[in-house]
């Protein structure tokens, strides 16, 4: 089916400018060779260009995000991480991590505590510090006041209906009894062991030092995947949480993208 489209060399689409016709892609759709304005080349999909998807190399959201993770002065804490977590597990359909277990089986998050503010309140008056995790009661309950509490991972481990056994070199064991036996954090081998490493190296890899890095650092360190999953935090957070419109509507998140980076 061959369209006649106008070809867009020479046009501007946010920071690409569109330098020359490329090969088509696999499916038979037109690509152009564009440079960024920070000089990176690329080839990008016509569509990509026409619809917004794509606006840059990827430096444009990457600034963008630098700009408005420095507004809010607690993304680099470890409760708004948690936080992030809750969100990310509970409302987000696209998250990696245990949608099936959390918002897909009907695990839900209090409205109120979908703003960061209100949970941080909360926590901090409900005896939040670094050692304790958040722990609902009933592990089929909702991420509300009534049933959670800041807990020891290991009040943690023992509260769960059902222990997760693993096995390794023949023995079989809670994931919290290997963490101790082989002196690794029960949340690192746990969030390990849900991220599908082997059993083997979840116990055996080195826990990685954290390095102190700014958000700006870490930012461009993240690949495009997890780049992609930020932005999409960031936008549904900034969107006020908008009761799912956000997700599945883009659209948005390119509009609020086009606003110049400072
Ligand atoms: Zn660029």
């Amino acid at each position: 089916m061959a369209k006649n489209v106008p070809s867009l060399v020479g046009e501007r689409f946010g920071r690409w400018t569109v330098l020359d016709q490329a090969e088509k892609d696999k499916s038979g759709e037109t690509q152009y060779l564009c440079k960024c304005d920070c000089g990176n080349e690329k080839i990008v999909r016509r569509t990509s260009l026409t619809t917004g998807n794509s606006k840059s190399c990827g430096c444009l959201s990457r600034d963008v995000a630098v700009k408005s993770n420095t507004k809010h002065g607690d993304t680099d804490k470890r409760l708004y991480r948690i936080w992030a977590g809750i969100i990310q597990r509970c409302c987000n359909n696209r998250s990696r991590y245990e949608w099936e277990k959390y918002g897909g089986r009907g695990i839900c998050v209090y409205d109120e505590w979908k703003q960061y503010e209100v949970f941080r309140d909360w926590s901090l008056k409900n005896g939040y510090n670094d050692n304790l995790s958040i722990d609902r009661i009933d592990p089929d309950g909702n991420y509300c006041p009534e049933n959670c509490r800041w807990a020891t991972s290991y009040q943690q481990a023992n509260n769960k209906r059902t222990s997760k056994f693993i096995t390794f070199n023949g023995k079989t064991a809670t994931v919290k009894e290997f963490a101790d036996e082989y002196g690794i954090a029960y949340s690192c081998l746990y969030a390990r062991l849900r991220n599908g490493w082997s059993v083997e190296n979840a116990l055996l890899t080195p826990a990685k030092q954290i390095k102190k890095m700014t958000n700006a650092q870490k930012i461009r360190a993240m690949s495009d995947e997890e780049l992609a999953e930020f932005l999409a935090e960031v936008e549904y957070r900034r969107s006020g949480f908008g009761g799912g419109a956000v997700w599945g509507n883009e659209q948005s998140a390119f509009e609020w993208l086009k606003q110049p980076a400072e």
